[in-house]
């Protein structure tokens, strides 16, 4: 088990020493002044309520105020990014040398791992998930070396739907010397499945998760980390300054004021998904369709890419997952509205090989 110094030395040492960039509104804390500091326009054009001319706060005080207490943990513990494939990209640039440092994934996975790590010139190690999606540890702590810095959980994984049991995150937290990123991207569609009540035991783990999927605001841009103050604060050195837009944090404010309303649409898709489940596994170009923690389901039909086209040529977009590992011949097909659901299975009951 990693200590908080010991994790903190994972820290790049360009990192370390980065002094961020800072503008003079984070040295006033009073309300009111006059503000001839940064170079805006001083009027706003549009309404009083979404005050655009002037630039956000860059550390979204306010907003983290209210998701730590939605999500029992501390302001400290929060970092928002634009999205959380900021987080992503930023815990890469914040840990791995170029050229030098690796990062581990599951496949089959999320593809931003990869793509965030090649950017940045870092090596990803790839390990091909057990064939009912769980992880081979022993694998795992095989393959990697002392320059592996990274590694990310999917859970629930995308595309497989699953998510990983507490013995697998605890067994590479505790004997894992790196950081351990695990991606709840669909964790409200199976709350009691989340990781971060093992934030406070363990310095080297990062929470990942979302408002783009349950919470109905992919269009707003808002991904959420949560780890260590000591964690956050160097994300938080490295991210641009204004990286959440006002109008966003408007939305997202809003969002949670009505979170009771969108926890009731969780619980309905929720219902749609088994339904549609049901209905899926009567369709003669359904082979199985997967346990899914998420608001997808993998689907394994008779032929992706003929299913896939058919679809396609039907008005309905389904992700075709038929290349990667272990998904041979599948679909990803997300739960939509119930006439959207009953469309597609109408569409798939006339598809003919
Ligand atoms: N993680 C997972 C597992 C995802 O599926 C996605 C989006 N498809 C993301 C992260 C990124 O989400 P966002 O940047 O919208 O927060």
């Amino acid at each position: 088990m990693m200590t908080l110094s010991e994790t903190l030395e994972l820290v790049r040492p360009n990192i370390m020493r980065l002094k961020p960039y800072s503008s003079a509104r984070n040295e006033f804390t009073g309300g009111n002044a006059i503000l001839l500091d940064a170079n805006e326009n001083p009027y706003n054009l549009w309404n009083d309520d979404l005050i655009v001319n002037r630039y956000p706060d860059p550390l979204q005080r306010e907003a983290k105020l209210k998701i730590a207490e939605i999500k029992g943990v501390s302001p400290e513990q929060i970092f928002l990014g634009n999205g959380s494939d900021e987080a992503v990209d930023l815990i890469i640039r914040c840990f791995c040398e170029p050229s030098t440092d690796s990062i581990v994934i599951f496949s089959p996975t999320y593809g931003m791992y990869s793509v965030c790590a090649e950017v940045n010139n870092v090596q990803v190690k790839e390990f091909i998930l057990n064939n009912d999606f769980s992880i081979n540890l022993q694998q795992f702590f095989n393959g990697i070396s002392p320059s592996t810095k990274v590694v990310f959980i999917c859970s629930p994984n995308n595309p497989t739907g699953n998510a990983q049991p507490i013995e697998t995150i605890e067994q590479i937290l505790s004997k894992f010397r790196g950081i351990v990123v695990v991606d709840e991207a669909y964790i409200d569609f199976c709350p009691e499945k989340t990781y971060l009540s093992l934030l406070n035991r363990y310095p080297n783990l990062v929470v990942l998760q979302t408002f783009s999927k349950a919470w109905a605001m992919a269009g707003a841009r808002i991904g959420i980390a949560f780890a260590n103050p000591k964690i956050i604060a160097t994300l938080n050195k490295v991210k641009f300054p204004y990286n959440i837009g006002v109008p966003s944090l408007s939305f997202l404010s809003r969002a949670i004021e009505q979170y009771s309303n969108t926890k009731s649409l969780i619980s309905q898709i929720v219902s749609e998904r088994e339904l549609l489940r049901l209905r899926l596994q009567q369709l003669s170009c359904v082979k199985m369709v997967y346990p899914s923690d998420s608001n997808f389901l993998l689907v394994k039909t008779t032929d992706a890419n003929s299913v896939y086209n058919y679809l396609l040529n039907n008005g309905i977009v389904v992700r075709n997952r038929t290349h990667e590992p272990l998904c041979n011949n599948c679909l990803r097909i997300t739960v939509g509205k119930p006439y959207e659901n009953s469309k597609l299975i109408q569409i798939l009951n006339t598809y003919r090989p």
